[in-house]
C-alpha cells in the first residue's frame, strides 16, 4: 500500500535521465537509476521544483478534473488569492468569480476571506501566546510544513497551530451552503482552485483527520476554461467580498502585510527557506516574531500550476490590493479554537540512515569514511544529488561504489594495467623469446 499520497509525479516515457532534477530537490528525494528518475516517496514534499526544472516535462502534477463536480449535489470554487493576478486588469474579481458560476460551479468563496479570518487569528495568537519560541512560522504553505516535518522536525514547536486559509475557507463554505440549501455536509463539495501541487497534497493527506475541501483543481485548467466565458457577458453579477487585506496573501510579504503585528520577516523560493530554517535551528533569529515562509519565488503567484509568468502577475496583486484596500474587514467568526489545529503536526523524519539509532551512527561513520575517497566534485553523474547521498545511499545498500564514474575510470584503469602486466607474463609455450635459465627452467623478454 502506498503510504504517502502525493501530486507530483514521473512521466516515465518522457524522462531522459538527464540528472537536472537530482541536484534542485529540497529532500534529495531523487535518483536517476536505469535511465530514470525515481522519487523517494516519504522525502518528497510536493514543493514542485523539479516540474519548474525538467527540461522534458517528464515530472507533472496530479490534480482533480472538473468532471469531479458531478459527485456532488452542490459545489462550491474556492479561489486561491493568486487567482485574480492571473487575468487582465480588465478583467475585475466580480468577473471572475461569476465566471466560475458560469463554468458550473453552484457557488463560489473566496479563499482571500479566510485569509482575512486567519490573519486575525495569528494576531490573536501572537499576542495571547508570548511564551511559545520565536519565530513563530506560518502554517500556510504546506510544502514548508512537509519540508520542517522531514529535513527540520525540531522546529515543529514553531510552527504557528492555526489552520490554512484554504482549509478556513473549506469549512466556511461548507456551513454557509449548509445554511442556504439545507443539505447535508456531506452533499456539498468544496473545490480549491490551486497554484501548486502541494495543496493537492494537504487536501488528499491533510495532517489532521480529513480536509475541509473535497478536491484540488489545477488553477492553469480552470484558466483556461474560464477564458471562453469571460467573453461572454457575465450571467450574473458576484460581487467579490474579501478585501486587498486577504487578496494580498495571493504574493509573497502579502500574510505579513496584512498581520501588521510584531517583528516580521517574509522569505520565499525554497532554497531561501531552507537557509533561514537553518539559522533558526542554530539558534538564530530569536528578535523576529513571525516567519511567512512560501516555497515558490514570489509566493502563490510562482506556483509551478499558475498559468500567468508570476512578474506581471505580481504587479495586477499590487493593483488589486490598493484597489480593495478601502474594503470593509470581513465578517467571520471571533473565536479562536475556530481556526486552532487539533491536533500537534506530526516529524516525518525522512532523512535518517536507519530506525535504530546505534545502526544510525555506524552507517553515519561508514558514510562518511566513504564521502571522504569519493571525489567531491557532485557531479550528479552517479544518479544520486551529491557525494555525500551516493556515499549515504551505498551505506543503506541502495548504491554501489563503482555508480561514480571517476571511481569507476579508476579502477578500469587499474584493471586495465593489471591485463597488461598480466600479458607480459605469458606462459613459456606461448612466449615468442625464450631463454634458458641457470635453474633449468627459462623465462620470456
Ligand atoms: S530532469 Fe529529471 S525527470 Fe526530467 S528528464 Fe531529467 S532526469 Fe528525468
Ligand atoms: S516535488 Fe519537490 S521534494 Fe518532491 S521530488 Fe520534486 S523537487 Fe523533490
Amino acid at each position: 500500500m502506498q503510504q504517502y499520497f502525493h501530486s507530483v509525479r514521473l512521466d516515465e516515457e518522457k524522462c531522459k535521465g538527464c540528472t537536472n532534477c537530482i541536484k534542485h530537490c529540497p529532500t534529495e528525494a531523487i535518483r536517476v537509476r536505469k535511465g530514470k528518475a525515481r522519487i523517494i516517496e516519504e522525502r518528497c514534499i510536493d514543493c514542485g521544483e523539479c516540474i519548474r526544472i525538467c527540461p522534458n516535462q517528464a515530472k507533472l502534477a496530479i490534480t482533480d478534473c472538473l468532471e469531479k463536480l458531478k459527485d456532488f449535489k452542490y459545489t462550491v470554487a474556492l479561489p486561491a488569492p493568486s487567482f485574480y493576478g492571473q487575468f487582465k486588469p480588465e478583467v475585475t474579481p466580480s468577473r471572475v468569480l461569476s465566471a466560475l458560476l458560469a463554468l458550473g460551479f453552484h457557488d463560489v468563496f473566496e479563499v482571500a476571506l479566510a485569509a482575512e479570518a486567519v490573519s486575525w487569528a495569528i494576531r490573536h495568537y501572537m499576542e495571547v501566546c508570548v511564551d511559545r519560541p520565536r519565530p513563530l512560522i506560518s502554517s500556510a504553505c504546506p510544502a514548508v510544513v512537509r519540508l520542517i516535518q522531514v529535513r527540520f522536525p525540531s522546529l515543529l514547536e514553531h510552527i504557528i497551530p492555526i489552520e490554512s486559509p484554504m482549509e478556513i475557507a473549506g469549512r466556511m463554505a461548507r456551513e454557509q451552503a449548509c445554511r442556504k440549501t439545507g443539505l447535508e455536509p456531506d452533499e456539498i463539495g468544496t473545490f480549491f482552485i490551486t497554484p501548486c501541487p502541494a495543496k493537492v497534497t494537504e487536501v488528499k493527506q491533510p495532517s489532521e483527520g480529513r480536509s475541509s475541501v473535497d478536491g484540488a483543481i489545477s488553477m492553469a485548467v480552470v484558466y483556461g476554461a474560464l477564458l471562453k466565458r469571460l467573453e461572454m457577458p457575465a450571467p450574473y453579477p458576484v460581487a467579490p467580498r474579501a478585501s486587498g487585506v486577504g487578496i494580498g496573501w495571493g504574493r509573497a510579504g502579502g500574510e505579513n502585510e496584512a498581520i501588521k503585528a510584531g517583528s516580521l520577516l517574509a522569505v520565499d523560493g525554497i532554497h531561501s527557506v531552507i537557509s533561514v530554517l537553518e539559522e533558526i535551528e542554530r539558534g538564530g533569529l530569536t528578535d523576529i516574531d513571525y516567519l511567512e515562509a512560501q516555497a515558490c519565488t514570489g509566493g502563490c503567484i510562482g506556483g509551478p500550476l499558475v498559468p500567468q509568468n508570476p512578474f506581471v502577475a505580481r504587479v495586477r496583486m499590487g493593483n488589486l490590493v490598493k484597489l480593495y484596500s478601502a474594503g470593509e474587514p470581513g465578517d467571520f467568526p471571533r473565536d479562536f479554537d475556530y481556526y486552532r489545529l487539533k491536533t500537534p503536526i506530526p516529524a516525518r523524519p525522512a532523512l535518517t540512515l536507519a530506525k535504530d539509532p546505534q545502526v544510525a551512527l555506524a552507517r553515519l561513520e561508514e558514510a562518511e569514511r566513504i564521502c571522504a575517497e569519493l571525489p567531491g566534485l557532485d557531479c550528479g553523474s552517479c544518479g544520486s544529488p551529491s557525494c555525500r547521498a551516493l556515499a549515504e545511499d551505498i551505506v543503506q545498500g541502495y548504491a554501489r561504489r563503482s555508480y561514480c564514474i571517476f571511481e569507476l575510470r579508476e579502477r578500469l584503469q587499474q584493471l586495465a594495467e593489471e591485463m597488461v602486466e598480466l600479458a607480459q607474463k605469458q606462459p613459456p609455450a606461448m612466449g615468442r623469446d625464450w631463454k634458458q635459465t641457470r635453474d633449468g627452467g627459462g623465462e620470456t623478454d
